[in-house]
């Protein structure tokens, strides 16, 4: 027999659960085993997947191609522009090179089903088998559910039995053995794949090069220098999972210990910078689970009966952040009607005016809002495909609520520029912010971006990184709406620096906001 490994979001060899599973059968079987990954550029456009995200793919596909021939399988790469000629292309596979059995990991978001379900047919018609493993989560969808068996509204709750539930279980990494009956095979497939390192890279740099020049045309690029944002992520992210693994472990040994103190100050480089690895399964998220918890263990063997797991602030927030990556996820499973833009609290679609004001969003998206925490982070992510998470929340928030703009635009927006882009997180991220998801705080609690970076940037370090422009202009007065609005004033003390006053004034924006939200 033959069979195929299809990676998707799971691009490593480590604790890969479909891989692991495909593997050992074909052990027993005694049976071939190829893999196939699928460049799918059109499907990627319409999802919005940013440029920074494509290219860290196409940098690690090479990558694990090596990986995989240290275990004796050959992985083809095959440009097949959408999810519909996947399922052609699948089927085709499978007929020319007399394939019987498929596996893949599971994807949660609506095309992605609607796809799998659709294979699931197409090969049960030749007898194919075609099974999916859970594996992007630390615990799949539908595991951790209230006593009435439905999904937790909030996570603290979800949290809480989410912990108990890996306490009192024992979570396994897979290992995927070497295939011992593999003449390294070259699948017989269509023109546009490559299946050796240096074909492969040659494919993907073809590829990140022509989604590169659609992306030029898009109004939103034209702002951006992609060249230099694709360089700038090369040169933060790194690819493959050696790296990922690697940067991992010096988190745990490092930095973990400061994590809860300093995880909020965007100046440093306190969090972990893994979910661009995680996002394109580069790396377990489960290593991430079991190797902060041995750090955990490790201190407990240091204090000895006095410790509770419960007592490492730093390890337990990092922990509940994996938590978060799980929540969001499924949360999703449990209403799949998020993929189709609506709203996780229903009753706001209909009772929200947003605002669709164009200008204002391009103020929002180009950095140029004269509010300067707000401008400093979208400039950041614009150049870099990366925003620190609490400049997440308070862009977001600004974006719903001081601007009062759909949430969906600041969302897709997101996806057009993260390089850990993520239907789940992403969307759970802005309907937290916009309070018409998940949130347990209520919709009066909008963030004030000048006490925000005041709090958080107190040196006003972060905000001149990304607005060289304010350098001479003391913290105490960029932490200050109208202390700004004064310095820039005509008769102001910093007139002449080319920087916009505030475009909305926060107390009467807010004032606006909750009103909108609070009418009947
Ligand atoms: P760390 O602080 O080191 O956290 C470790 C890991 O936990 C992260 O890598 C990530 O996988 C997960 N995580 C942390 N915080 C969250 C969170 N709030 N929700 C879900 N998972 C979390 N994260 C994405 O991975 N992709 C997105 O597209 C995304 N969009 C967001 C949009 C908004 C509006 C907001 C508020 C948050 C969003 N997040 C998203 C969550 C979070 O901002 C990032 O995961 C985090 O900034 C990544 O940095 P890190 O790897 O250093 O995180």
């Amino acid at each position: 027999p033959h069979y195929l490994m299809w990676f998707r979001r799971d691009l490593r060899v480590h604790d890969n659960t479909a891989l692991a599973a495909i593997c050992e059968r074909a052990n027993t079987d005694n049976a071939k085993l190829s893999a196939v990954f699928f460049l799918t550029p059109e499907q990627w456009q319409t999802h919005d997947m940013s440029l920074t995200q494509l290219d860290h793919i196409a940098r690690t596909l090479p990558i694990l191609a090596q990986k995989l021939q240290a275990l004796n399988i050959t992985l083809t790469v095959q440009i097949c522009p959408s999810f519909t000629d996947c399922i052609a292309a699948l089927s085709a596979l499978c007929e020319s090179n007399n394939i019987s059995c498929v596996m893949a990991n599971h994807e949660y978001e609506g095309n992605e089903i609607a796809r799998d379900e659709q294979l699931t047919k197409q090969l049960a018609k030749t007898d194919i088998e075609f099974i999916r493993w859970h594996d992007q989560c630390i615990l799949p969808p539908q595991t951790i559910t209230t006593n009435d068996n439905s999904m937790y509204q909030v996570f603290t709750p979800f949290y809480k039995k989410w912990r108990h539930t890996l306490e009192v279980g024992d979570i396994q990494i897979h290992t995927a053995p070497a295939i011992t009956n593999n003449e390294q095979i070259n699948l017989i497939s269509s023109e546009f794949s490559a299946n050796t390192i240096q074909a492969i890279e040659a494919l993907c740099k073809e590829t990140v090069h022509d989604y590169q020049q659609y992306l030029q045309t898009h109004e939103c690029y034209q702002y951006i220098d992609t060249d230099k944002q694709i360089s700038q992520a090369r040169t933060a992210y790194p690819a493959g999972e050696a790296e990922a693994c690697h940067r991992l472990t010096q988190f745990i040994s490092d930095d973990i210990n400061h994590y809860d103190v300093s995880r909020d100050v965007p100046s440093l480089h306190a969090t972990s910078h893994l979910s661009a690895y995680l996002t394109i399964g580069a790396l377990s998220p489960r290593l991430c689970y079991l190797q902060a918890t041995k750090a955990l263990g490790e201190l407990h063997r240091n204090d000895g009966d006095n410790f509770d797991s419960g007592d490492n602030n730093d390890i337990n927030r990092w922990i509940s952040e994996l938590a978060w990556r799980d929540f969001y996820r499924h949360v999703l499973d449990y209403k799949p009607e998020l993929i189709r833009h609506q709203a996780y609290k229903h009753e706001t679609d209909k009772k929200i005016n947003w605002s669709y004001d164009e200008d204002a969003f391009a103020a929002w998206r180009e950095g140029k809002t004269g509010v300067p925490l707000v401008d400093a982070a979208m400039r950041c992510l614009n150049a870099t495909g990366f925003m620190h998470n609490r400049l997440r929340m308070v862009t977001a928030m600004f974006l719903t609520k001081d601007l009062l703009i759909d949430w969906r635009w600041g969302e897709r927006y997101f996806m057009q520029q993260l390089i850990d882009g993520d239907f789940a997180s992403n969307n759970g991220g802005w309907q937290w912010s916009a309070s018409t998801g998940t949130d347990s705080a209520p919709y009066f609690r909008i963030m004030n971006p000048f006490s925000q970076a005041k709090t958080h940037d107190s040196d006003g370090i972060f905000l001149k990184t990304w607005l060289p422009e304010l350098e001479p202009i003391p913290a105490s007065i960029l932490h200050s709406e109208d202390k700004m609005r004064k310095a820039l004033s005509k008769n102001g003390a910093f007139a002449d620096i080319d920087y916009p006053i505030p475009m909305v004034e926060h107390k009467l924006a807010r004032q606006l906001a909750i009103a909108e939200f609070k009418k009947e």
